[in-house]
């Protein structure tokens, strides 16, 4: 066995592992490295020269040292002031960068996601301020890009959080709402008796999903399940004459006039069939839903974009090379006005 050197192991193959949470702690030990780490990124490379606008120029800057220690470099020229977390997440909140840095840390290395709880115990800040940082990391940082998909794509649809019990489905189906089961409720679609599979249930909430088969995934609350939003919202997510996969639900049907369009007959229980299937978006929904119920327990209507965001962009990023948190710290950037 070739001696191991214990200051470099040997590293697991996935991304998290290039950036653990020693490398964590030696690249920002403090609030002023995280600082530094964004005035060089965002205004100085070396950490010495910046562009100053007000003398049009290139110019020398320093630290601002007062007693205060106000977060920004200062032009040598003319005195003009540059704040590195103006425009950014960060700027004006109290709670400090390195906090920051570390919730995106966390949020960045585990796969199904923490809860504000645990952020919580591990950072030592209120609840409040916990949940008020991961709203803002995953609504504005990992804000899902609206750029659509194409090549071969999978759409499909489905409901997150309290699926209705059998008594509850009863009763809608005594309204006439619903019928007990999915073939049921198809067999009333057709006669003319249901307008539309899943409408009125107010319990939980229907989330559209689609996915390149080996690439990216988008995933959106949507209103409801209705053949116009469903197809509508495909439009806007599918480039047209993609290859499109979808399970048979009616309202996708005439989808085959803009797609090369291929239906899985999930009614018939045929759920693959050569390389027709939605499995991929399924396996999506599946990690998503599984991670809201371990994770989080329960999410409502009004947050649960912002979880989809989290689950989309990790999974959008998971063949990158270099660590997810310094693709989040990347976001933070590009994303800053
Ligand atoms: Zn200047």
């Amino acid at each position: 066995m070739p001696p191991v050197d214990r200051r470099n192991p040997i590293r697991a193959a996935s991304s998290e592992s290039t950036c653990s949470l020693l490398e964590f702690a030696r690249e920002f030990p403090d609030d002023e490295s995280c600082l530094v780490w964004l005035w060089r990124e965002r205004f100085a490379p070396d950490g010495e020269h910046a562009h100053c606008s007000r003398c049009d120029a290139e110019r020398v800057f320093k630290r601002y040292e007062t007693a205060q220690k106000r977060p920004c470099w200062f032009c040598r020229t003319c005195g003009f002031r540059i704040h590195p977390l103006k425009g950014t997440i960060f700027e004006r909140s109290s709670t400090s960068l390195q906090l920051w840095f570390y919730a995106m840390y966390i949020m960045a290395s585990t796969r199904c996601g923490i809860s504000a709880k645990q952020l919580e115990r591990e950072l030592g800040v209120t609840y409040k301020t916990a949940w008020r940082m991961f709203n803002r990391i995953r609504n504005q940082l990992m804000v899902q890009d609206d750029s659509p998909l194409s090549g071969e794509v999978e759409a499909d649809e489905t409901y997150v959080g309290g699926k209705p019990r059998q008594s509850e489905r009863n009763a809608l189906y005594r309204q006439g709402i619903v019928a007990p089961r999915q073939s049921e409720r198809n067999a009333l679609y057709r006669q003319g008796i249901v307008a539309q599979r899943g409408r009125n249930y107010d319990k939980h909430v229907i989330v559209f999903g689609a996915v390149e088969r080996r690439g990216r995934v988008v995933a959106k609350v949507i209103a409801n399940s209705g053949g116009p939003l469903l197809r509508e919202t495909v439009s806007t997510h599918v480039i047209p004459d993609s290859m499109l996969f979808t399970d048979d639900y009616h309202a996708y049907k005439t989808l085959d006039r803009k797609y090369r369009h291929r239906r899985i007959r999930h009614s018939a229980k045929i759920y693959v069939d050569g390389d027709v299937h939605t499995e991929t978006i399924e396996g999506f929904f599946g990690l998503t839903k599984n991670g809201i119920r371990g994770v989080y327990h329960s999410v409502s209507r009004k947050w649960l974009q912002g979880y989809l965001n989290e689950y989309a962009w990790r999974y959008n990023r998971r063949d990158n090379p270099g660590s997810m948190f310094h693709a989040l710290l990347g976001e933070a950037i590009s994303r800053a006005v």
